[in-house]
């Protein structure tokens, strides 16, 4: 340890790198961790945290509807998003501040300076000089990926400002069909923004299940949102009336805002990864094995930097298998098998392992159960919005290969079938639980028909 300064140094206090220095640090190990923004990253700081207060935020307007529907009179309401945007940006400073302290608790020192790696042992502070670590994690994260070539680009937005917009626009366009453009999108359209979403494919969410997709394109065209599909955006420009969105196919979408969301890139540049030797993969994220270890023997990442699966949680557990491994003495490497994730659009998505299309082809044959309906609660005033439970289960040993739900708190149901099904759950197993009821979630309990979909026939 006398060799060297620190015995780890972690560059970036997001999600993956708090978790890790703090383990590491509480193993007694002097541990550094500098963080050039505020501490907490993308998912505290212009991502998770934020994003779901702005859901939150934007679900009154159906919950006022519901309200009325149950007998409830109100007053106008009105939303004051100057008043919304300071409550969200205290309780951001105040979830920052805890994950300082944690880790300064822990016993680690909170750096606020960006760090580069100068070689395999040595990072260069910015204001603060050179230090040596014989560890040192990279954990530098994500950060939006905008076509820079695009004429006009320079007048969108990406997530990272929609946070913190000076006003509510009266119209948005936003570019994208994924995680980031559906959620936003939800999200104007639930503040009173007429919201247009744009998307180059032939529907949107690319990767989830093909019924998911259609019904929460459904969902999301029936709450007001336009969705334009196989539509792209080939210039903005910027007019008295504020901006004008040129599609590829020669149609002008007018707007207040126009906000890109087309993916995120690993936050690599000037991050001296070349002086140090390590490598990255074809995307520019870091080349990492099932331990988050590069080429270089003393050189970690773990997180979005990685471009594994890139998701909060995923990148904790990350930094927690590598902290049990390299201070515990305890190999520990992070499943990346069977994790659940949700899409916070409205209504919700929650999806865990394979969609109908992917199961089908990596396992052949397989049962589908599948449940459109509306809940209670919206038959009740005659709303009109509908869930959406599937299941995916393979012929022969009836193992649940996928489950999704679109329904309100879809996240919260999911969280539940990930564990039955990270332990291998079989269908009789699955039908063997007694539903709880009245609940939504009983439905995907009670689902004994099987599905055949449109045009499968027997083949399925
Ligand atoms: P995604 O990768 O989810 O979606 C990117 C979208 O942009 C896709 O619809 C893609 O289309 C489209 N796209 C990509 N390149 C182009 C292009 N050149 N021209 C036109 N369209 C293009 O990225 P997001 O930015 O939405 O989110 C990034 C990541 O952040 C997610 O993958 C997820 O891991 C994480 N995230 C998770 C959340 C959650 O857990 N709830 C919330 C927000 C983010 P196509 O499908 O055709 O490729």
């Amino acid at each position: 340890m006398a060799d060297y300064d620190y015995d780890l140094f972690v560059i970036g206090a997001g999600s993956g790198g708090v978790r890790a220095a703090r383990l590491a640090a509480m193993s007694g190990a002097k541990v550094a961790v500098a963080e050039e923004d505020r501490v907490g990253g993308t998912c505290v700081i212009r991502g998770c945290v934020p994003k779901k207060f702005m859901v939150y935020a934007s679900e009154f307007t159906k919950t006022f509807e519901t309200a009325k529907g149950y007998g409830w009179d109100l007053g106008e309401a009105r939303f004051d998003w100057k008043r919304f945007l300071l409550a969200k940006d205290d309780e951001i400073a105040r979830l920052s501040g805890i994950y300082v302290r944690n880790l300064q608790n822990a016993g680690a020192e909170v750096v606020h300076a960006r760090a580069t790696l100068k070689d395999r042992h040595t990072v260069e502070v910015e204001g603060k000089g050179t230090f040596t670590a014989k560890k040192i994690l990279v954990s530098t994260g994500g950060r939006p990926w905008m076509p820079k070539d695009l004429p006009g680009i320079e007048h969108a937005i990406t997530s990272n400002e929609a946070f913190h917009l000076s006003e509510l626009p009266k119209r948005i366009v936003i570019a994208g069909g994924g995680y980031i453009a559906c959620e936003f999108a939800c999200i104007f359209n639930g503040l009173g923004v007429e919201t247009t979403l744009v998307h180059r494919g032939p529907n949107i969410l690319r990767g989830f299940d093909d019924d998911v997709r259609s019904h929460l394109a459904e969902e999301m065209s029936a709450s007001g949102i336009h969705i334009r599909l196989g539509a792209q955006i080939g210039k903005i420009e910027k007019t008295a009336d504020g901006l004008v969105s040129g599609c590829l196919d020669g149609h002008e979408l007018k707007s207040d805002v126009v906000m890109f969301a087309l993916g995120r890139e690993p936050y690599t540049e000037g991050l001296g990864l070349e002086s140090a030797g390590v490598e990255l993969t074809e995307t520019g994220a870091v080349k990492v094995d099932a331990y988050s270890r590069t080429n270089v023997p003393s050189i970690w990442a773990v997180g979005d930097v990685t471009d594994r699966i890139n998701l909060t949680p995923v990148a904790i557990r990350e930094g927690a298998a590598f902290a049990q491994t390299e201070f515990y003495e305890n190999s520990t490497s992070f499943d990346h098998e069977m994790v659940a994730s949700a899409v916070f659009t409205q209504p919700q998505m929650g999806s865990v392992g394979l969609s109908e299309a992917d199961a089908r082809h990596k396992y052949g044959k397989v049962d589908i159960y599948l449940a459109k309906f509306r809940a209670m609660k919206e038959t009740f005033y005659g709303g009109a919005q509908r869930c959406l439970m599937k299941l995916v289960v393979e012929q022969g040993s009836e193992r649940i290969l996928g489950c999704h739900v679109v329904a309100p708190d879809g996240p919260e149901i999911i969280q539940m079938a990930a564990i039955a099904m990270k332990m291998g759950v079989t269908k009789p197993q699955w039908d063997a639980t007694c539903a709880v009821h009245p609940t939504l979630a009983e439905e995907l309990v009670t689902m004994r028909e099987k599905y055949t979909p449109p045009g499968l026939g027997q083949a399925a």
